[in-house]
């Protein structure tokens, strides 16, 4: 029997406001137990919920970012539960009413193919506490910091098909939300999580199967190897003749595999109903207009743009647009310099992000900024210096607040292109080496290679590489 996967995802955003999404508690992460959780936040008898305007503009930005319906009047709901981390006794949430509807993003798998994926909705919600277990030996205690952090729940149509689609899904929305500033994307604090619902169905059949879902994925890695763990799981129970059940599960990284949480809740098992303490959220044509005018340009047409308007190839492209402190830093470099933007773009992806990887830097704090850069690709450009003393005086510029000229000057690291100088140097090399010019004239002209790196090293890597290879062409020639 041969299959297919069936995946939607919903993705836990939390948005990057200073306060919570219906209290003045500070977000802040890290903040000592218990100390940003206000009465509001703790439900206390009496106070009341105001909604946290920011929460609604960054809604409101991903409407905008995934060509999403904006509901005009949406409605916050409560969904309850009893959990020891929700002192309310329920989740403000919204049901029936989301503030954002569908919508779509186009994907990029790494293939380079491209795939629509569906957005059901968008909605706002509160997060719960923590429970902070074995804080006190055979106790667990709770923190509620984290209660009333706003949360934007992306739900997607069930439109994956395999776990690469899930992870290409999920890092666009990472990407995005970065990139409209409402989302830190930090996966390790937990500021975006992912829920794999996950079915199989034989191939040809129209209707889905009984799905699983896999709560709290925080990173791409889990998230990928989760859903492959799923797929196989599904298949083993159906093929030996069982049924899928429908439940939560959870992924367990050291044992990579999933286990059965809880059987999953209906709806209908919340007793959603419209939070009275809330009147309906009304979002003004005036207001979604004002957000318009603010929204940056996204990365799927800031991308083609670098492709038609820089001429660079597309994955380079899409790799300066994941972000876009690496977008601006590129047009940065580039704006009103005379070398080619293709030259930029090798050295930040190349150089640039090779050292950052290496000392584990962000673009942000990377020493060399988009000045000095372009100082040090005005001298590769204009030939003072070669690519590979630019690499050096790279490396000195990144331990030094020199510009690329001083340090040139200092290091005496200008180019070789006195024709005289280079002749000297050539006619040195070919007399301190008579067997390796008998050979080449021979007929090995592989040893070309051999005289040029010689001197090259004579040189001290500063002969115009050019100029060189031509004068010791002309001079080796029998
Ligand atoms: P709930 O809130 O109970 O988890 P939703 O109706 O909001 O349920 O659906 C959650 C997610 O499950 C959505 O992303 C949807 O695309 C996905 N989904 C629904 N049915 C299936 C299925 N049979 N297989 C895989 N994913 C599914
Ligand atoms: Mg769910």
């Amino acid at each position: 029997m041969s299959w297919e996967t069936v995946i939607g995802l919903e993705i836990h955003a939390q948005l990057a406001t200073r306060s919570k999404i219906f209290s003045g508690s500070s977000t802040a992460f890290g903040a000592e137990q218990n100390t940003q959780a206000n009465a509001v936040d703790l439900g206390l008898p009496g106070v009341l919920p105001v909604v946290n305007k920011d929460v609604v503009r960054m809604a409101v930005r991903f409407a905008l970012a995934t060509d999403a319906a904006i509901t005009e009047r949406s409605q916050f709901a409560r969904k309850n539960y009893f959990y020891p981390d929700l002192p309310k006794g329920y989740q403000i949430s919204q049901m029936a009413l989301p503030i954002v509807g569908e919508g779509v993003v186009r994907i990029v798998m790494p293939d380079g193919t491209e795939k629509n994926i569906g957005l059901t909705r968008a909605h706002l919600e509160e997060d719960a506490g923590k429970s902070v277990h074995d804080m006190f030996e055979g106790s667990t205690a709770i923190d509620l910091n984290r209660a009333g952090t706003p949360l934007l729940e992306i739900v997607s149509e069930p439109d994956m098909r395999c776990a690469q689609e899930a992870v290409a899904y999920a890092k666009h929305i990472h990407s995005l939300v970065r990139y409209i500033d409402i989302c830190d994307g930090n996966m390790q604090e937990g500021s975006f999580r992912c829920d794999a619902n996950v079915s199989i169905r034989p191939k040809g059949q129209s209707e889905f199967g009984t799905r699983a879902e896999i709560k709290n994925l925080n990173s791409f890695r889990f998230l990928e190897r989760a859903i492959e763990f799923e797929v196989e799981r599904q298949m083993d129970v159906l093929e030996s003749g069982q049924e899928v059940v429908q439940e939560t599960r959870l992924y367990d990284a050291d044992k990579d595999e999933t286990r059965s949480m809880r059987s999953k809740e209906e709806a209908n098992d919340y007793r959603y109903f419209p939070d009275p303490d809330l009147p309906p959220l009304l979002v003004e044509p005036s207001f979604i207009e004002s957000i318009r005018q603010e929204m940056p340009e996204l990365p799927t047409v800031r991308r083609e743009r670098f492709v038609t308007e820089f001429e660079l190839k597309p994955d380079d492209a899409a790799a300066l647009t994941a972000d876009r402190t690496t977008a601006d830093y590129f047009e940065a470099v580039i704006a009103g310099q005379a070398f080619a933007p293709k030259l930029a773009s090798n050295w930040i992806l190349g150089e640039l992000f090779a050292r950052m990887n290496k000392e584990s830097l962000e673009l942000t704090d990377a020493p060399v900024n988009a000045e000095r850069m372009a100082g040090l690709l005005n001298r590769v450009h204009d030939q003072t210096i070669s690519g590979k003393i630019g690499k050096q005086v790279f490396d000195e510029m990144w331990s030094s607040s020199d510009s690329a000229d001083d340090i040139i000057d200092k290091k005496g690291l200008k180019q070789i292109t006195d024709t005289g100088a280079i002749e000297a140097l050539v006619d040195k090399v070919i007399e301190d080496n008579p067997s390796q010019l008998a050979e080449y004239r021979a007929g090995k002209e592989k040893l070309l290679s051999f005289f040029v790196g010689a001197v090259m090293k004579a040189s001290r890597g500063k002969a115009n590489p050019a100029q060189l290879n031509a004068m010791l062409r002309d001079k080796l020639k029998p």
